[in-house]
């Protein structure tokens, strides 16, 4: 139950807030101000909403000849889901993904951060995040001094480490595929795969559909082998929706699926 709301203006108010304890970053409210079926006191909390931080910015920036860095889009963390989907630079693979995380009425209010904040393993947004190797900034205020911390969501998705995520940065400059297999064609995945490979060859295959999170199924120099990554990053897989042995064979397919649509 949400007991107070803060709307600061600016990131040292909003941190600030956040140093105090039971108070928690408000992005699209969708998970947080949904009424919890049995409120007790311990649901009860204050929430400090971002809307008027300036954080839905995304920004395509990078491919510098003389320093030969990649392009990439930095996205500020209250970009709506919806809002992502329909930038110009959102690759293609990443808006079927979007499309898959939720419905519109969702999308219109849901944040990029409040979406890897919160998703577990059949969020297909997260398992892209993961191929592409995005990284994440968090802010946060310590002894009054402002500390921003980058991680991978490799790194950020395992532990949730608290802090405020103010960014997130996705590549550009690599080839993205995705594909998946559900009851229905709007259902969440029972087994999702996001391919991503770059120009040096590094190749990086996340699989959802199971689990608390996304898995990296493989992160090498080439695409050797990645059936067999795909089969065995399922090997324990069960649960209600599906065996493991049905998602090592599906991942597998998807997999080479993947590469294939690379290839052509
Ligand atoms: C009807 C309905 C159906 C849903 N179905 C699904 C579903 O199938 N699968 C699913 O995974 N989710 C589902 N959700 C949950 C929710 O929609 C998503 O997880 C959503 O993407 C959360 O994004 P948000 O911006 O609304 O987050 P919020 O509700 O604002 O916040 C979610 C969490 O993220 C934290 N957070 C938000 N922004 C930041 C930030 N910048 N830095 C650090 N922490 C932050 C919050 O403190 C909170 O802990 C559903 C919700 C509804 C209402």
């Amino acid at each position: 139950m949400i007991t107070a709301y803060h709307r600061p203006k600016t990131l040292d108010e909003a941190l600030t807030l956040l140093t105090q304890p039971n108070i928690l970053p408000l992005g699209g409210g969708t998970l947080l101000s949904h009424a919890s079926s049995s409120p007790s006191a311990t649901d009860a909390v204050e929430v400090v909403d971002l809307q008027s931080l300036g954080l839905d910015f995304i920004k395509k920036s990078g491919n510098n000849p003389s320093t030969g860095s990649g392009q990439r889009l930095d996205m500020g963390a209250t970009v709506t889901l919806q809002g992502l989907l329909e930038n110009e630079h959102c690759p293609d693979a990443l808006k079927s993904a979007l499309k898959l995380e939720a419905p519109l009425n969702l999308r219109n209010a849901a944040t990029v951060a409040g979406t890897l904040v919160s998703c577990d393993g059949r969020s297909t947004f997260a398992t892209v995040m993961l191929a592409l190797d995005a990284k994440i900034e968090q802010t946060t205020l310590d002894n009054s001094k402002t500390e921003s911390r980058l991680s991978n969501i490799g790194e950020f998705l395992p532990l949730r480490p608290r802090g405020l995520i103010t960014s997130i940065t996705i590549p550009l400059n690599a080839k993205l595929a995705f594909d998946y297999v559900s009851r229905t064609p709007a259902d969440k995945p029972i087994v999702c795969a996001a391919l991503v490979q770059w120009n040096s060859g590094r190749t990086r295959l996340a699989l959802g559909g199971h689990g608390k999170s996304p898995i990296l199924a493989m992160d090498g120099t080439e695409p050797e082998g990645i059936k067999a990554a795909a089969r065995n990053a399922f090997h324990e897989a069960t649960d209600e929706w599906a065996s493991a042995g049905y998602r090592m064979d599906v991942a597998a397919t998807l997999a080479r699926r993947c590469l294939d649509e690379m290839s052509q």
